[in-house]
């Protein structure tokens, strides 16, 4: 396998920022061998046929995306066209899935879990990832999420009816699913500002939700808005909250307690608020969904601050929040509610990969070398996270397209 030696002027391990650099990092087959600074800066060492040299100015890990629907497009703004699209064929949902595949793949996303897809699009793209050669993101697939008969959520989710129903149908996603996806509650109501219908399962349901998926090995995750399904899903243990609108701070600190994780999606609730020629909203409604935003921003940087594991995520596929960018997007909101830039990209790197148990991608050596490589620093311009360089999973770079690989020309301009 080619070696590759890059050089960086600093970098994240996942946890901490490293910048007393530069730093030449050594990557021998797919494994980071060494990291050391460059003190008399000579640049790289002699010329050796068999290894690419790069330089970038920032390396961080490979980036995650929480939570994603695949098969949904949600750069497509045609309501009409959107509706139609529930109705495709197969093989165009593919289609459609592979190209949102790339765009995570051309944001420096190298790890997804999607969140739910009625047609199993989500579990076909894994098994063909799970043949792939080359640089392709990994993939964590609930297949299909559960809801209570006649709820919320039809596009993603099989209907349960009652306490044989959750187990059974747990059982059977189970055989192919990475986690258990759950619809605990309606969506949000943003000409009222409140949460859409009752909660979809009661505690005790939920607890057994929970009880069926740790038996079977899963962890579980819960689209949830407003404090009745919010206290619920934490009493009953599911393990991470999405969503989480109409937090309250006393359930956060349960939270807190129980290290329940959070997936607070800004990105499709914003779109609402910040696009008004789209969504025809009249200025009463972009009222409730200021609050709803500011509430919310309130709500994750006291979340953040009493040591809540806190997780980007940007319901990718959702109306107006597109693959790839809209991660970034919600990263730059977690910043602006208040998290510190080293919190922002921990949530969108090391803790979710802790929480999953997902393999490593610290920047550190002794780890696969799955990282990313940015023109400047996210501690100087966080929108430098928009200008990834290159995409380097188990030693092969790419460029953000995907398509060529980093290995006859060294695409990046080399110093010495
Ligand atoms: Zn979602």
């Amino acid at each position: 396998m080619n070696n590759l030696l890059i050089q960086a002027e600093s970098f994240f391990d996942g946890r901490q920022n490293h910048s007393a650099g530069p730093y030449l990092l050594t990557i021998a087959n797919g494994i980071i061998r060494d990291i050391c600074e460059l003190r008399s800066s000579n640049g790289f060492p002699a010329n050796d046929a068999a290894t690419t040299r790069l330089h970038t100015a920032f390396v961080m890990p490979g980036l995650v995306e929480a939570h994603c629907h695949l098969f949904l497009d949600g750069g497509e703004l045609d309501l009409a066209r959107r509706k139609e699209y529930l109705a495709a064929g197969r093989s165009q949902m593919l289609s459609t899935g592979r190209a949102n595949l790339a765009a995570n793949l051309a944001a420096g996303i190298t790890l997804i879990r999607d969140a739910g897809d009625i047609h199993g699009i989500n579990t076909h793209l894994k098994e063909e990832i799970s043949h792939a050669s080359g640089v392709v993101p990994e993939l964590r697939s609930p297949g299909r999420a559960i809801r209570k008969t006649g709820r919320y959520g039809s596009f993603m989710a099989l209907e349960v009816r009652d306490a044989a129903g959750i187990e059974n149908t747990i059982e059977t996603l189970a055989a192919t699913a990475d986690d258990l996806k759950i619809l605990l509650t309606g969506i949000i109501d943003f000409e009222n500002g409140c949460v859409k219908g009752p909660v979809q399962f009661d505690l005790e349901e939920t607890r057994l939700i929970v009880r069926t998926a740790r038996r079977l090995g899963l962890k579980t995750y819960a689209h949830c808005n407003g404090p009745e399904g919010l206290n619920i899903a934490v009493e009953a243990g599911i393990d991470s909250i999405e969503h989480g609108f109409f937090m309250e701070p006393d359930i956060v600190k349960k939270m807190a307690d129980k290290g329940t994780a959070w997936v607070p999606t800004f990105a499709p609730v914003y779109f609402q608020f910040s696009r008004p020629d789209v969504t025809q909203w009249n200025p009463a409604t972009l009222d409730k969904l200021h609050a709803i935003l500011q509430n919310h921003f309130h709500n994750v940087a006291g979340a953040a601050a009493k040591g809540v594991p806190v997780v980007a995520g940007s319901d990718a596929g959702s109306y107006g929040v597109p693959h790839g960018t809209g991660l970034i997007d919600e990263v730059l909101f977690l910043r602006q509610a208040g998290l510190t830039v080293q919190q922002v990209l921990s949530a969108a790197t090391a803790v979710p990969r802790q929480l999953w148990n997902a393999s490593p991608a610290d920047v550190a050596v002794g780890q696969a070398a799955n990282f990313i490589g940015l023109d400047d620093s996210p501690f100087k311009d966080m929108n430098s996270l928009r200008r990834v360089q290159l995409i380097c999973r188990n030693g092969q770079a790419v460029k953000p397209d995907g398509t060529s690989p980093i290995v006859a020309s060294p695409l990046l301009s080399q110093r010495n």
